[in-house]
């Protein structure tokens, strides 16, 4: 990847898209904070697969394969971490985000990093 310089990358470069249309932009700070625009084109492609699993999640009832779409999205925020430059920790992954998790989402949101909650009834990350 060529360098460019980042005072002058247009958003859309930043921009990750979904069905043709920006699902949200990267946030430029951290790219700079974190020197992480060597692996731009990375980090777009894994928001994109993840979008691509939420769609996924949104449209299957199949248990066995939701289980699989919730760890391959464990394995997606794990590689982000990397591409980003932090340590791969599972308490920074904000799993009750994910379509079809039933997992207490303020709980989260207020222990967020220190405490995870896991509904055991949840499909994606429950026991059941
Ligand atoms: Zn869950």
């Amino acid at each position: 990847m060529t360098y460019r310089d980042p005072l002058h990358i247009h958003p859309d470069v930043y921009t990750v898209f979904w069905n043709n249309e920006p699902a949200f932009t990267l946030n430029k700070r951290l790219l700079d904070q974190q020197n992480a625009w060597g692996n731009l084109t990375e980090i777009i492609e894994a928001h994109e697969l993840k979008l691509c699993i939420y769609h996924l999640l949104h449209e299957t009832k199949d248990k066995a394969l939701i289980k699989s779409l919730a760890s391959d999205l464990t394995e997606i925020e794990f590689e982000l971490q990397e591409l980003w430059g932090f340590s791969k920790d599972k308490m920074f992954h904000r799993f009750w985000e994910y379509p079809k998790c039933t997992c207490p989402r303020l709980d989260n949101i207020d222990a967020y990093p220190h405490m995870r909650y896991i509904s055991i009834s949840c499909p994606l990350h429950g026991d059941e």
